[in-house]
């Protein structure tokens, strides 16, 4: 069970600086931009989970609010900033990197803000990879481009080759935006910094496209990927109608969580299966795949299946490859199924026109959309806030709409998935009319 223990953030030490944005503050009759240090955000949402604990009030599992802090911990004149991205590209994240320099810039007068070049790589000093100066005019417009300015890449890296990198160009606050691994890398790195008894701060802008990291809220550039996703599903629903015995196959991403194909599902309709790592199928029996798209061809016509890319490994012979991360490589599942499917069909002498689509670069490339832009633009800001106030070990989050810390060890001791038994799942099925059970 979640306890407050759990949910403390770091801290370089007392605050003692006063913030510059004073300036912002001046002149109004309340501080309502500072955040109070005591003000937190529940963990709990429903007065049940609240009243099961029987704890007092000050013992309830809270997260700290984030936001602008009236006294900070580095003195904005002689801090310097290192920004990396890591892991696979997610929409959003030359937005993240603009919004950070920016805040930095805008409010804070920090002007010594450098970006670090392909993830961790570019922290390794004998990778050659040079450190870019990120000024306001260089990332002013980088919000338009897909992708991320700094580049990213896999792969392993010594934590201790990393501090040694950062002491020597003197930086204070590391900003990481990466995903789950990123997240473990900046735990380490945190780790050996605290280690040696340094000051160096290091935030985390949590990225997953898949949206499976716990306790942030939603991940920014998800919505814009499932909308993306979403117009593959409509170009196949389409095809397959214009073709006789059509089944469309949508590959989406979601190497363990299928949220992206529920949204995507969900956003126009128009699948007729969704199939999710969270959700076991068979291909035979009466209540198979194989019987029910038979089935559903024949009734409709055509039939759309959205796929996650997790979906059904349990169906194909388990891969041992590795990614440079050491993430697990997936077996093929969408391969699989076209294979089974028009085997199948052939079988019964049923006429099949089979379309596939694998939108998964096209949609991690994407700059982000207008509800993404803003939300990456606030997470990024807010790390800010709390990297400037000593904050370490932490990642920014939204939890019942309020910005908030997370300590890294929190977010990476599990994951974030689609229940089975939940209300997400359940609007799909009502919108897909697949049955509950597959198997
Ligand atoms: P995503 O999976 O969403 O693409 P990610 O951040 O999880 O993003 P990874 O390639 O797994 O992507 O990790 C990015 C970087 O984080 C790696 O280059 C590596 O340096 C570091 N990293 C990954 N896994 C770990 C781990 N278990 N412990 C420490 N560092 C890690
Ligand atoms: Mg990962």
């Amino acid at each position: 069970m979640v306890s407050l223990s759990d949910l403390q953030v770091r801290s370089l030490g007392a605050c003692t600086v006063d913030s510059p944005l004073a300036l912002y503050v001046e002149g109004r009759t309340t501080n309502e931009y500072y955040v109070g240090e005591t003000d937190r955000i529940l963990y709990d949402d429903t007065l049940e989970l609240i009243a099961s604990r029987g704890v007092p009030l000050a013992e309830l599992p809270t997260f700290e609010s984030g936001g602008p802090r009236q006294k900070i911990f580095f003195d904005p004149a002689t801090t310097k900033v290192g920004v990396v991205t890591c892991g696979g590209l997610c929409p959003g994240l030359n937005d993240v990197i603009r919004a950070i320099v920016l805040e930095l810039n805008t409010h804070y007068g920090v002007r010594d803000v450098v970006g670090f070049q392909h993830g961790y790589a570019g922290l390794i000093e004998s990778n050659g990879h040079d450190v870019v100066e990120l000024t306001p005019d260089f990332v002013s417009r980088i919000s338009e481009r897909g992708g991320t300015i700094l580049g990213s890449s896999r792969g392993a890296q010594d934590p201790s080759a990393i501090v040694d990198r950062l002491v020597e160009l003197d930086i204070d606050i590391l900003m990481v935006i990466g995903g789950d691994g990123s997240m473990r890398g900046a735990h380490n790195i945190g780790a050996e910094i605290a280690a040696r008894g340094l000051s160096i701060g290091v935030v985390g802008v949590p990225k997953t496209i898949d949206n499976d990291i716990p306790h942030i809220g939603q991940s920014f550039g998800f919505s814009t990927a499932f909308a993306k996703a979403a117009e593959s599903i409509k170009a196949a629903r389409v095809e397959v109608e214009a073709a006789v015995g059509g089944v469309g196959i949508v590959k989406v991403m979601g190497r363990h969580a299928g949220f992206i194909a529920c949204y995507a599902a969900l956003a126009n309709h128009d699948a007729d299966f969704v199939l999710i790592p969270e959700v076991g199928f068979s291909l035979d029996g009466d209540n198979g795949l194989l019987a029910l798209l038979e089935r559903r061809v024949a009734e409709r016509g055509s039939a759309v299946i959205v796929l996650a890319e997790g979906a059904g490994q349990d169906l194909i012979p388990a891969s041992d490859r590795r990614d440079a991360s050491g993430n697990a490589v997936l077996g093929d599942i969408a391969g699989f199924l076209r294979e089974q499917i028009s085997k199948d069909f052939a079988n019964r002498n049923q006429p099949l026109t089979m379309r596939y689509f694998n939108p998964g670069y096209a949609i991690r490339s994407v700059p982000a959309d207008a509800s993404d832009s803003v939300y990456c633009a606030r997470l990024a800001q807010t790390a800010v806030h709390a990297a400037m106030a000593g904050r370490t070990d932490m990642v920014v989050g939204r939890r019942r709409h309020r910005f908030v810390h997370v300590p890294i060890p929190f977010v990476t001791s599990g994951s974030h998935s689609v229940s089975p038994d939940g209300d997400l799942w359940l609007s799909v099925l009502e919108s897909t009319a697949q049955p509950f059970s597959m198997c």
